[in-house]
């Protein structure tokens, strides 16, 4: 039985999944590969692993392909997956070897969990969650599908995030409380270092310390 592995998104991130998935799964670079659309030459190599396209990769021989997609932009990630199951494709998680997960952690299918994320007690994640490295997340948090972590978000404890959020780097999320959780909303975008003191509406971009909606406007004004 032929078992291949891809990750899809041979950028940045795809290459630094790459050894989490090797480890994992304890792989060779044989039988493993990148999927990338925007690097169609048939000899292309990144980090000693040949690159197809998807087409190439969909007519590859194999009995089963298991396919992590390592992309950042959740809807891209969500359109993909959708692509993948509907082609037989099995989406795997990949986490690495040394996160820390305390009790009562769910995590929903396809996510990524890099290096050194914490996940304390009590944690609902859904679907394609991808933590980058030297992220947290405090007990009691509720995560939708498709949430995004740069590295090194700090997300206290009691608070919701809602699907498709993406939290920005070193972005500080303070702690919401049982009966008053704080929440992140659908598709909120929480920038670089923001520190998020209350809720942040669905679609909405926060920015600052404390956190504040993003308007073209302001900055404009604030650069005259
Ligand atoms: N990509 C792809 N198919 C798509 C969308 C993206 O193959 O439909 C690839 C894209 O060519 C790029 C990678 O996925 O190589 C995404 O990398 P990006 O730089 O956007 O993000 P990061 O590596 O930071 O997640």
């Amino acid at each position: 039985m032929k078992i291949v592995y891809a990750i899809y998104g041979a950028s940045g991130y795809g290459r630094e999944v790459l050894p989490l998935l090797k480890r994992q799964f304890n792989l060779s670079n044989e039988n493993l590969f990148f999927i990338d659309d925007a690097k169609n030459e048939s000899a292309a190599i990144v980090n000693s692993i040949p690159v197809l396209n998807y087409q190439r990769f969909l007519n590859l021989e194999a009995d089963c392909k298991n396919v992590v997609v390592a992309i950042a932009n959740s809807r891209i990630r969500e359109d993909l997956s959708k692509k993948l199951i509907e082609d037989g494709m099995q989406l795997i998680s990949v986490e690495a070897d040394n996160i820390v997960k305390y009790d009562e952690v769910s995590i929903g299918s396809s996510s990524i969990i890099s290096a050194f994320v914490t996940l304390t007690s009590n944690i609902s994640i859904g679907e394609s969650f991808q933590a980058n490295i030297y992220s947290y997340v405090g007990h009691d948090c509720v995560i939708g599908d498709y949430v995004t972590f740069a590295p090194a978000v700090k997300c206290n404890g009691n608070v919701i995030i809602e699907d498709h959020a993406y939290i920005g780097t070193g972005a500080i999320i303070k702690q919401g409380t049982p009966s008053r959780p704080l929440r992140i909303g659908a598709g909120a975008i929480v920038g670089m270092g923001a520190v998020v003191t209350k809720d942040v509406p669905p679609g909405v971009t926060v920015i600052g310390n404390p956190a504040r909606p993003f308007s073209k406007e302001a900055l404009r004004n604030e650069r005259k």
